[in-house]
């Protein structure tokens, strides 16, 4: 508990401020806008985020007390309703972005703009830097044109990042662009895409003849793969860095599932004790990784804790499922939705579904298992022969 610990001074500054914020907007009797939007006024939105922009300028491991002095309270937990905007989208126009695009932090924290990543394409997912969806120059605006795919809570949401091709003649890494769109603007046309769960949480986005003014381009013209790198890195440590309670989440659903219908088979209680370690021990690896992680882009721990998370979650569904027996093959509604949020149900049967997604969503354990080779181990890597070739010269299918 925070409130028991010694804390230095700059834990105590910061558990000073969140006492302050809880006192003047009491959680019961502010509406959660008007709480979000003090809370990124305060600095505590994202304490490692500079003064000014939702933050302190301090380190990130400090944001657990402003969690747990809020959730104690009662306080809002913005983050669910907006996992891409706050996981992904804010570092990003943090790190890339002018100060006018910066001014967009506020109303993302405070969940009046709902944000989605525009990344992948048909064509392009693991590999996306092959993308092809095109933006040309017209005097002070770019007009893009293509199809993106599997955009999580496009449907809903105010704004997107998207990467497109700007420069055919370079290589594929270095002719990409990222820009900021409005999703209401006139040309981008967002579809559902129904998963086996029934819902359809993603979306097709096409893009045509989409004028984006140049004052909504995220760094330098050819830069948008640094802004992807920002972008993706930030996106594993979302996906797969949570540190919740002991015992919390699926191995809490797989350990009252077992309690309930799992008849003491001693086979299974192995099993289900072995998950068990495995969920502690990725809970305490994410939590050394954001004792450790600075200002900054995340690292490789990042894949390292996507990786471990989307595994587990599928073994500890597969699991639930079999100590259900006839019962796990039973699924109550597939009745068609489109999410406001993309979060895990209190349906089992739909977790179990949605758990297959863990393993591709953020980039796909194969991929990681790539990098962490490469990047950590310093095995061999791919071999890449379109690397500096350029983009247009490239066969593609
Ligand atoms: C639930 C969900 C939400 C998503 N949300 C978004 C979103 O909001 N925005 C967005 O832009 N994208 C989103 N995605 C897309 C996701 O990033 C891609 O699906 C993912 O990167 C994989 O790309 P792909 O589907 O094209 O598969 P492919 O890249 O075609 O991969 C197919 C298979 O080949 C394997 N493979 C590919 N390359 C290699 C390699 N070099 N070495 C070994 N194996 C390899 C893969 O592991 C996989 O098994 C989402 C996906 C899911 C499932």
């Amino acid at each position: 508990m925070v409130n028991s610990e010694i804390l230095d001074p700059e834990e105590q500054r910061v558990a000073n401020l969140t006492d302050d914020l809880i006192s003047s907007h009491p959680p019961e009797s502010t509406s959660e806008v008007d709480f979000l939007g003090a809370q990124f006024d305060a600095g505590l939105a994202w304490v490692h985020f500079p003064e000014g922009h939702g933050g302190l300028g301090v380190s990130p491991k400090l944001q657990r007390i402003v969690i747990e002095k809020i959730r104690t309270a009662g306080g809002p937990t913005g983050g669910a309703k907006n996992p891409i905007g706050y996981g992904m989208c804010a570092p990003a126009v943090l790190t890339h972005g002018t100060e006018e695009q910066k001014e967009l932090l506020r109303p993302l924290f405070t969940n009046e703009h709902i944000w989605c990543q525009m990344f992948s394409e048909p064509g392009a997912g693991s590999d996306v830097a092959s993308l092809a969806m095109k933006a040309e120059r017209d005097g002070d605006e770019w007009i893009l044109n293509g199809q993106k795919v599997w955009t999580t809570l496009a449907h809903i949401s105010s704004y997107g990042l998207v990467i497109a091709r700007s420069d055919p003649d370079m290589p594929k890494h270095k002719g990409i662009t990222a820009f900021i769109v409005d999703m209401s603007a006139p040309g981008v046309e967002v579809r559902p895409l129904r998963q086996m769960t029934g819902e359809a949480e993603f979306n097709e986005v096409y893009l045509t003849d989409a004028r984006i003014p140049d004052s909504m381009r995220l760094d330098e013209v050819g830069r948008g793969w640094a802004v992807s790198i920002t972008t993706l890195m930030n996106e594993r440590v979302s996906i797969g860095g949570a540190t919740p309670p002991r015992g919390s989440g699926p191995i809490a659903e797989l350990v009252r599932i077992w309690n309930e219908n799992g008849n003491g088979n001693p086979v299974t209680r192995d099993k289900v004790a072995t998950l068990w370690a495995q969920a502690e021990v990725n809970r305490l690896t994410n939590i050394r990784a954001s004792q450790l992680r600075k200002v900054g882009t995340p690292g490789p721990e990042g894949s390292f804790a996507k990786l471990a998370m989307a595994e587990l979650n599928k073994a500890i569904y597969d699991l639930i499922i079999d100590i259900l027996g006839a019962e796990g093959m039973l699924f109550s509604t597939y009745e068609f939705v489109r999410p406001t949020h993309a979060l895990f149900s209190h349906d089992t049967h739909k977790n179990f579904l949605r758990a297959r997604a863990n393993s591709i969503e953020g980039g796909t354990s194969e991929v990681l298992r790539n990098i962490i080779g490469e990047r950590v181990l310093g095995l061999p890597g791919d071999i890449r022969t379109d690397k500096a070739v350029p983009w247009k010269e490239v066969p593609r299918n």
